[in-house]
């Protein structure tokens, strides 16, 4: 009940004004978000590879307003890189990004709310194109130090421009992935067409408010049909990148991949910082590749939402921390 009223919360600016202001706030962000740049996130990711994990790195931030904001989160993520480059750690390090902070949600970047041309955006009459043109220079940084980026999956009405440039960015870099989500109808014909050789493929639950036209709204719905699709995957050519945290599905993702006759390193599990943190160590412990989803950055608002809606008691956990301050 609880989660579809945090969800809501996380796309109102009074909420994200209040709780980030709120005393005790950061103790329970510090949980899921692994720091504010990438110095604080650095001896993050060379403990977790130190420890044989592999980490996917995300710059929280989404939902931007202007074209400004895209040119920041394209060099923030370009900055990373130019880190990740002395690190060495190759694919061990890959990024996530999501595209509505590069520029995929604006309405009209070629203008400004006055008409004007908005300076070198104005070549890109939408969005879609302006996420693109602010993408491609990460995937190709990516690939010159033999890494990947994975494009995040947001809501519904995000995703048809998403899978586009999704395309569009593996004609030339195949190794780009992307996400899909199991409470979407639209999610197993998704699956089919992506489960082809070379593509990377997460596939997790899926984390924002949908209507019940296009998603499931049943938790045992959600997990059936996150089955289904695990099946296509793992039947499939491509690489399953399992996004979850839980116990049944990990289970169920070892005993289908034994039954298509992949070996371990013919798929992955994925996992956020923070969450079932001893889970992440004993699937590595028993040769499993495990990839860490480490979000860190100062815009951790929306990302930090979300977890609380997943589960209602770190909800309780954070208003008794907001009342101890
Ligand atoms: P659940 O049934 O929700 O959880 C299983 C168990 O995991 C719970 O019982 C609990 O013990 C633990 N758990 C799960 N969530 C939390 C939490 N927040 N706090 C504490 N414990 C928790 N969603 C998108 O929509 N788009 C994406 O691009 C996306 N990328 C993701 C990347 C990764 C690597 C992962 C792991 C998740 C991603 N998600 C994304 C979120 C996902 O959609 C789910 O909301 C989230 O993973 C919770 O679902 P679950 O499969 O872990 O199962």
């Amino acid at each position: 009940m609880l989660g579809p009223v945090i969800l809501a919360a996380s796309r109102s600016d009074k909420m994200r004004r209040f709780v980030s202001a709120a005393p005790g706030t950061k103790q329970v962000v510090d949980r899921f978000i692994a720091g504010e740049t990438v110095d604080q996130v650095v001896p993050i990711v060379e403990d977790a590879i130190g420890k044989g994990l592999e980490v996917t790195l995300d710059v929280v931030g989404e939902d931007i307003t202007t074209v400004e904001q895209s040119y920041a989160a394209r060099d923030a993520y370009l900055g990373l890189i130019d880190r990740l480059k002395d690190l060495g750690h190759g694919e061990k390090a890959e990024m996530s990004v999501k595209l509505s902070m590069f520029g995929q949600s604006l309405p009209s970047p070629a203008t400004t709310l006055n008409g004007e041309p908005s300076g070198p955006a104005g070549q890109f009459p939408t969005g879609h194109e302006l996420a693109l043109a602010n993408v491609r220079p990460v995937v190709e940084a990516a690939a010159a130090i033999g890494t990947t980026v994975t494009l995040d999956a947001e809501d519904h009405t995000t995703l048809d421009s998403m899978f586009a440039i999704h395309e569009e960015l593996r004609k030339d870099f195949p190794q780009t992935g992307c996400v899909i989500q199991s409470y979407l109808f639209r999610t197993e014909d998704d699956a089919r067409r992506l489960a082809a050789a070379g593509s990377r493929v997460r596939v997790v639950k899926g984390a924002y408010k949908e209507p019940a036209s296009v998603a499931y709204q049943d938790k045992a719905e959600i997990d059936k049909a996150y089955v289904r699709i695990l099946k296509i995957l793992m039947d499939g050519k491509g690489y399953p990148m399992i996004g979850s945290h839980d116990p049944r599905l990990i289970a169920i993702t070892q005993e289908l991949a034994r039954r298509a006759g992949r070996k371990l390193d013919e798929y992955e599990f994925q996992m956020l910082y923070g969450i079932r943190s001893e889970e992440h160590l004993r699937l590595a412990a028993e040769g499993h590749r495990m990839r860490v989803y480490t979000a860190y950055g100062t815009d951790w608002y929306g990302y930090f939402m979300r977890r609380l809606a997943e589960k209602p008691a770190n909800l309780l956990f954070f208003g008794r921390s907001i009342l101890t301050k």
